[in-house]
C-alpha cells in the first residue's frame, strides 16, 4: 500500500513535468525513424526532452544494468523498442535466444520503469505474435486466441507477456503501461543481413549483389506468402500519436488496411523495379514459407485517425532501395 501510495504520488508530479522520453532500441530500423519525425516535428523544442539509447548505452537483459540507465536518465515517458529481432529464418533457428532475450528485457524495462514512477510506457508488440490458426483479419482482442506459428514461438511468445505484464501493471498499481502492434517493418537503417533480416531488406541486399554479379535473385521459398508491410517513417509518425495520445492499456494495430496485403512475390517485384534489376529471379521452394498470412485489422486505427495517410508501397520501396544504395558501405549487413 505504501509503495504504491509513494509510486502515485510520484506520478503526479511527472505528469506535471515536461515529457522526458526514454527510447530504448533507439539506434534500430524503427528508433532512428522516431528520431528523424521527432526531430522534423521539432520535438525537443516543444519543451519535450528525447532520449534515443543503443546496446552500448546498458543491456538491457541485465537488471542491474537497466536501474543504472533509469536512475541516470529518469524518463517521465518510455518508448520501449529494444529487442532481439530477426527474419524468418533467425527466427526459425534461435528460439530459445529470442525467448529468453525478449523476457529478460521486457521484465527488466517494465518493472525499473514502473519502480522509478514512469507515467507511461509504449511497448512494441508484432502481429506476426498472432495465432497461426484463426479467423481473418486478426484484431486486438485475438492475440492470445491459439498458438504462433512454431517457426518462431520464442520471440511470439515473449512479446505476447508484454501484453500480459500490461493489464497486470495496471490492475495491480494503475500504471497506463500499452503496447502496439506493427505488420512487417522496413525502411531505412533497417537489418540487411541476408541471413537474420527480414524479407524486404534481404530482398533489397540481394538484389543488389545479384545486379553487381550479373547472377539470378534468389526468391526464397514459394512467394506465395501474404504480408502487410509498414514504412517506418509512416509507424513512427503513429508512435508518437500513441505516445501523446493514445490512453487504454489494451495494445493498438498499426498497419496499413487488408486490401494492402501483397504476396512475397509481389514485393521482389517491387524491389526488382525499385533497382532497375534486369537479370533472372528464381523462387528456392527448399526454403521455409513461415506463416501463410497474417492479416491483420486496422479499424481500431481508423476510428482513431481516420485521416492518416501511408506512404505508397512503391514509394517507400523505392526510398528505402535508394537509401541502401547510398548507404552500402555502413549499412547494417
Ligand atoms: P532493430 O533494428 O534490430 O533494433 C533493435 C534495437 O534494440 C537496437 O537499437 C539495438 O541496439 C537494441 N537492442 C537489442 N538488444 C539489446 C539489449 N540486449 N540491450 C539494449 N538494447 C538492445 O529492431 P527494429 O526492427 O527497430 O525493432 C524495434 C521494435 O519493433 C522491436 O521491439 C521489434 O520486436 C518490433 N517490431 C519490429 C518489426 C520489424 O519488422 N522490424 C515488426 C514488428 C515489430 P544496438 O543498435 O546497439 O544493437
Ligand atoms: P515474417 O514476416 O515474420 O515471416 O518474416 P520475414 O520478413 O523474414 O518474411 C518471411 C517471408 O518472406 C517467408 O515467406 C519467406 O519465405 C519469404 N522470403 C523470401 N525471400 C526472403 C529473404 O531473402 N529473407 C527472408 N527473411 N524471407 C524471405
Amino acid at each position: 500500500m505504501h509503495v504504491d501510495t509513494v509510486t502515485e504520488i510520484a506520478q503526479m508530479e511527472t505528469q506535471k513535468a515536461p515529457m522526458r522520453v526514454l527510447v530504448t532500441g533507439g539506434t534500430g530500423l524503427v528508433g532512428r525513424a522516431i528520431e528523424q519525425v521527432v526531430q522534423a516535428q521539432g520535438g525537443c523544442g516543444k519543451g519535450e526532452q528525447w532520449i534515443f539509447l543503443s546496446s552500448k548505452d546498458a543491456d538491457l537483459r541485465d537488471l542491474a544494468q537497466t536501474r543504472a540507465l533509469f536512475e541516470k536518465h529518469r524518463p517521465t515517458h518510455v518508448i520501449h523498442l529494444a529487442a532481439m529481432v530477426g527474419g524468418l529464418f533467425r527466427n526459425m533457428r534461435e528460439n530459445l535466444d529470442f525467448w529468453r532475450s525478449n523476457v529478460h528485457i521486457n521484465d527488466n524495462v517494465l518493472q525499473t520503469a514502473h519502480e522509478m514512477g514512469v507515467v507511461k510506457v509504449v511497448s512494441c508488440l508484432s502481429t506476426c505474435i498472432f495465432p497461426d490458426k484463426t479467423t481473418y483479419p486478426i484484431d486486438e482482442t485475438m492475440i492470445h486466441n491459439g498458438p504462433p506459428h512454431n517457426s518462431n514461438f520464442g520471440y511470439s511468445y515473449a512479446k505476447r507477456m508484454i501484453d500480459v505484464q500490461n493489464r497486470a501493471y495496471f490492475q495491480q498499481h494503475g500504471r497506463r503501461y500499452t503496447a502496439v502492434i506493427p505488420t512487417n517493418v522496413f525502411g531505412p537503417h533497417d537489418n540487411f543481413n541476408i541471413e537474420d533480416g527480414h524479407v524486404l531488406p534481404g530482398l533489397i541486399h540481394k538484389a543488389y549483389i545479384a545486379h553487381k554479379e550479373g547472377s539470378p535473385l534468389q526468391v526464397w521459398g514459394t512467394g506465395t506468402p501474404r504480408r502487410q508491410f509498414i514504412y517506418s517513417l509512416d509507424l513512427a509518425r503513429l508512435f508518437v500519436w500513441v505516445l501523446r495520445e493514445y490512453n487504454e492499456i489494451d495494445p493498438i494495430i498499426l498497419s496499413v488496411g487488408e486490401e494492402e496485403e501483397v504476396s512475397i512475390k509481389e514485393v521482389a517485384d517491387s524491389v526488382v523495379e525499385a533497382l532497375g534489376f534486369k537479370g533472372q529471379v528464381v523462387f528456392d521452394t527448399s526454403k521455409a514459407d513461415g506463416q501463410f498470412k497474417k492479416t491483420a485489422s486496422n479499424a481500431k486505427l481508423r476510428r482513431h485517425l481516420p485521416d492518416f495517410t501511408f506512404t505508397p508501397f512503391s514509394q517507400a520501396v523505392k526510398e528505402t532501395c535508394d537509401w541502401f544504395v547510398a548507404n552500402y558501405d555502413t549499412a547494417r549487413k
